[in-house]
């Protein structure tokens, strides 16, 4: 190696370490207390779920910097790994961070073995005195809300997990409905009277929700439409008559905002559903709705901005999404899509058992162009006679054979051949430059996007499970 390599690399090694002592330095007695802490999910959002958002939203810039939280002043990566795997799901991945503890795939706040049971940041703040808000657009037992007071062996115990939220004690539950609120087989007490029992109030009207108001305590407050799963519907079907993501996020902000302090927790939960059916055009939309609730606690902090820390992260990535294929990356076609892939599946389904007026090929490819633009050159999505052959297949797959892929299908199940959604969804993926690697989990490293008081210690090597202790450290009260 020459002198003048020696010189750089001690140079560079001079200023990382320098770097490094300028951050550590940082810590002790100079950190400001953050009293507001927001903690935002997206489930499933990797690095290209938001970059591709930022190119959707602002096509004209290749930076794209459309997204609140992309302007945030740190910046950085995590690994995701569970206990007993590479690729983690959402409730090893929340045990990790809620609890500081590495758990199995499957495991909510309990040990790989399930002998021990974890308290998380949430159950811990709650004592140390903040007052504590969970918000999700799925279900509010699902695996992430669920994280940060459900105690279980496996995170499909949706009906245990409900009975154990108000015994949270928790101030707000806002979202997403209760999954299996009378049990998987439906035969058992209704998990929302238990909670109205142990002196929560349900809300679930636009009304009543206009009517909270700051002080009120012991919410547990849903959607007034909300989905098979209790979960939201999709942004992009734009169903009148539901809250948004937003609206709950800064109703917990006036509900929650006094001078006590807070710790809220905001899930977008359907990013990752919309990525395990490699529908990029309805994960966009999902991650514009999440970004719009990142911006109401963003004004909040720049209200108190010595006093709010705000991360935004994700469990893990969802379907492998890169960006770009054979040099092809065309955002802007996704905006053809104005239809989630499961409502349209909804859609087909309805022609299908329609047997009074059968569906031609001609007219269900008229609709295909309706919902997804292509066949239409103008739009730049022409089709080719390969192309029209994938629809033909697809066509007999759903009228034919029935062998497509069912609307009501769980979001994991991919089993089942390609109907017409499916393959609308794909090709318009394709054409737009949108490549998908699997319809689950992977390793791929997350990013995280923090500003406010106490933002400098979430730089430098960061794992799902370092959340816990700088939490801790950050709101230790003293007694
Ligand atoms: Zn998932």
């Amino acid at each position: 190696m020459s002198k003048i390599s020696n010189l750089v690399l001690f140079m560079m090694l001079f200023s990382f370490m320098n770097f490094i002592s300028l951050t550590s330095e940082a810590k002790p007695g100079k950190t400001q207390q953050p009293k507001y802490i927001f903690l935002f999910i997206g489930d499933g959002m990797g690095q290209n779920q938001s970059y591709a958002t930022n190119l959707f939203l602002n096509p004209t810039s290749k930076e794209g910097q459309s997204l609140v939280y992309n302007q945030f002043p740190v910046q950085n990566f995590m690994t995701t790994y569970s206990a007993n795997d590479y690729i983690t799901c959402s409730s090893a991945s929340i045990t990790a961070i809620s609890t500081g503890h590495k758990t199995n795939n499957g495991r909510l706040l309990k040990s790989p073995n399930t002998d021990s049971t974890y308290f998380s940041i949430a159950e811990w703040a709650h004592a140390e005195g903040f007052n504590i808000g969970i918000v999700s657009s799925v279900g509010i037992n699902h695996a992430t809300p669920a994280g940060f007071y459900g105690h279980q062996n496996s995170r499909n115990m949706y009906y245990e997990i409900a009975l154990e939220l108000p015994q949270s004690g928790f101030e707000y539950f806002g979202g997403g409905g209760l999954i299996d609120s009378k049990g998987k087989k439906g035969d058992q007490a209704d998990a929302y009277a238990i909670a109205q029992n142990k002196g929560y109030q349900w809300i679930n009207s636009i009304e009543g929700f206009n009517q909270l108001k700051y002080g009120n305590s012991n919410l547990l407050v849903t959607n007034p439409i909300l989905e098979a799963e209790a979960e939201f519907p999709w942004v992009i079907d734009s169903i009148a008559g539901n809250l948004s993501l937003a609206q709950f996020t800064s109703k917990g902000i006036e509900i929650l905002g006094d001078g006590k302090g807070f710790f809220m927790m905001v899930e977008g939960g359907k990013i990752d559903w919309a990525c395990h059916s490699n529908d990029g055009a309805s994960m966009l939309y999902e991650v514009i709705a999440f970004n719009k609730a990142v911006n109401e606690a963003y004004q909040f902090y720049l209200q108190h901005p010595d006093e709010t820390l705000i991360i935004v992260t994700a469990d893990h990535e969802t379907g492998g999404l890169a960006l770009g294929i054979e040099k092809n990356l065309k955002p802007e076609l996704m905006q053809y899509q104005n239809i989630s892939l499961q409502k349209f599946q909804k859609k087909v389904e309805m022609w299908v058992a329609d047997s009074l007026h059968p569906r031609s090929f001609e007219e269900v490819m008229q609709s295909v162009q309706f919902h997804f633009g292509l066949g239409n050159a103008q739009k730049g999505l022409a089709l080719s006679n390969e192309e029209m052959a994938l629809f033909k297949a697809a066509y007999r797959n759903d009228f034919v054979n029935h062998t497509s892929r069912k609307s009501d299908a769980d979001y994991l199940d991919h089993e089942g051949a390609n109907g017409l959604a499916q393959t609308a969804v794909d090709m318009l993926n394709h054409k737009a430059g949108f490549s998908w690697a699997s319809h689950d989990h992977t390793a791929t490293p997350v990013p995280l996007y923090v500003i406010g008081a106490g933002s400098e210690n979430f730089t430098g090597k960061m794992d799902n499970s370092m959340y816990f202790s700088k939490f801790q450290n950050l709101m230790k009260r003293k007694k």
